[in-house]
């Protein structure tokens, strides 16, 4: 049985669906076998709904107590959840057996959440068509087997039916690419005082086990990353492989950790990012887009950093912004000119693409311009507008002024916002390394 949960928190009165799956896989293993890691799928960053970083759940387990194991999820989500607040709304999915048209439906319903923006009633169409009192498999009006293999549980408004669906998708279809998050849990007791993590001992789990780990800690803003500030139970989490992450957790020193949980997730793999030309972009969803700089770097009002860049063929504009919290990268995006060429990777909202990582596959040359030097060796001074140049000392003349190439301070390759600014399914570039262009990783 696949179990998807999503949308149990919330961002005044606290909790995470996280910790719901880690007591879940604690309290579920009397009733079976646990299927591999629980699963943690971050879906479409751009969700006005989400908590913090729009993560849904799954849990897999080989049961033979299949009613049981429904009725201990459904009273840990009833008991954990903040249901009042007014935007916790969750929603939970079983699924017992999934034929190949249900595995179809779910994968391509999990892109969609990731990708894209879905209604509720997306989640209760395909709901109600697998569900045993839902439909008949393909709308049809008959029913032809299919339907019975997913039950589900909504509270309030159900929109947690969305993430609970996309992240079973995911674990009834697999993913090809995958990551892992240790998150270590504090104890009730404490929630909602300061953590207390020991910072010496972070940088120095990080320092043993980057790039194998990454986003623990981000060193050119002197920030601590994987601990976070909310009233919710996470102590601290460690992004990295399965091996690496478990490393690091071995050497951090912290108030006591109540529990811990290895997730499988699908962070750090640009999942949400479509190719696309820049005329086909909307906004809410994220894109790898290809480009000429259009107009040059600006800095406007609370730091941000904008710029245009154009569709060499249909000539579509789009304004890129790196925000004032991807803090040093913007001194990369600053030093771009008219004529570069970039492929930006980032959501698209208004209108504007919210940078995430850049690649500069081509600088523009650039030119000073300065009055000419005469044959006589002596700089020449304007002689008045649009009249050109002249002597002072000769008298010669000249109409063109010298171009004096500008040797660019930027390099080609790829460059991407700092560790405190990347959202949760943005891949890191230490994970893009070994390929044909450069890479510049955030540290
Ligand atoms: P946490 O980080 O603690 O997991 P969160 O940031 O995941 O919290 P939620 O509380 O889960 O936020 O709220 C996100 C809501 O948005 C959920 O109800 C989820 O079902 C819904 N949602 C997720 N993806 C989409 C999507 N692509 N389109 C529409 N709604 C979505």
């Amino acid at each position: 049985m696949l179990i998807g949960i999503d949308d149990t928190d919330s961002r005044s009165e606290g909790g995470c669906t996280t910790y719901i799956a880690a007591v879940l896989v604690e309290k579920l293993a009397k009733y079976g076998d646990l299927i591999n890691h629980p699963l943690l799928i971050r879906l479409n960053p751009n969700i006005k709904y989400r908590t913090r970083g729009n993560g849904a759940i799954a849990i897999g387990i080989e049961t033979d107590k299949p009613e049981k194991v429904k009725q201990v999820v459904l009273d840990e989500v009833g008991s954990q959840s903040k249901l009042s607040d007014e935007n916790t709304n969750p929603g939970v999915v079983f699924i017992d057996r999934a034929s190949e048209r249900m595995r179809c439906d779910l994968k391509s319903f999990s892109r969609r959440a990731i990708q894209d923006i879905l209604e509720i009633e997306d989640a209760e169409r395909l709901i109600n068509r697998y569900s045993a009192d839902g439909g008949d498999g393909d709308g049809s009006g008959v029913d032809d087997g299919d339907g019975g293999g997913m039950d589900f549980c909504r509270f309030k408004n159900g929109r947690g039916l969305i993430g609970a669906l996309a992240a079973a998708g995911i674990a009834e279809n697999g993913i090809s690419d995958y990551t892992f998050e240790l998150i270590a849990y504090r104890e009730q007791s404490r929630i909602g005082t300061a953590r207390d993590v020991d910072s010496e001992s972070i940088r120095d789990a990080d320092m043993r086990t980057y790039p194998r780990t990454w986003d623990t800690v981000d060193i050119a803003n002197k920030t601590i990353v994987c601990v976070p500030h909310g009233p919710d139970p996470v102590l601290f989490g460690i992004r990295g492989e399965a091996d690496a992450a478990i490393e690091a957790f071995g050497h951090i020193r912290s108030e006591p950790i109540e529990r811990s949980v290895l997730f499988r997730t699908n962070q750090g793999t640009d999942m949400h990012l479509v190719r696309a030309a820049i005329d086909q972009t909307v906004d809410g969803r994220s894109y790898i887009l290809k480009g000429v700089v259009s107009s040059a770097p600006r800095t406007i009002c609370g730091g941000h950093v904008i710029f245009g860049i154009a569709d060499t063929q249909s000539r579509a504009e789009i304004d890129c912004a790196a925000f004032e919290p991807t803090k040093n990268f913007r001194e990369v995006v600053r030093k771009l000119a008219i004529g570069d060429r970039v492929v930006v990777c980032g959501s698209v909202n208004n209108r504007t693409v919210n940078l995430e990582k850049i690649r500069i596959t081509h600088l523009a040359d650039r030119y000073e311009i300065r009055n000419p030097v005469c044959a006589c060796g002596r700089r020449m001074k304007s002689a008045g507008a649009g009249q050109g140049y002249r002597c002072k000392r000769c008298g010669s003349e000249s109409d063109a002024p010298e171009r004096v190439p500008v040797k660019r301070d930027l390099d080609c390759g790829w460059y991407e916002v700092p560790p405190s600014a990347r959202r949760h399914i943005a891949k890191p570039l230490v994970r893009c390394t070994g390929g044909a262009c450069l890479v510049h990783p955030g540290r």
